[in-house]
């Protein structure tokens, strides 16, 4: 049952699995800043190709941001935490 689960699962005032998540997230977010930076940066001086590829980089970047708090978000709503 549920209550079964948030007896064994709440530790304290904080979640050992919640910490990694947000931690996963926070760097995720980080990576997107950088792949933007340097997406920024290559405009004025690099090649359309080198554009397109950092293009790819901050797509790639975002997902793996959206999945990261998706995934916080799923723990969250499934944990109460
Ligand atoms: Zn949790």
């Amino acid at each position: 049952m549920d209550s079964a689960l948030h007896s064994t699962k709440r530790l304290g005032l904080f979640c050992e699995e919640k910490v990694v998540l947000v931690a996963n997230y926070s760097s995720a977010v980080i990576a997107y800043g950088d792949a933007v930076a340097q997406l920024e940066n290559g405009m004025i001086r690099e090649s359309k190709e080198t554009y397109a590829e950092r293009r790819r980089l901050v797509e790639a970047a975002r997902s793996i941001c959206e999945a990261a708090l998706k995934e916080l978000d799923e723990h969250v709503t499934a944990h109460g935490c």
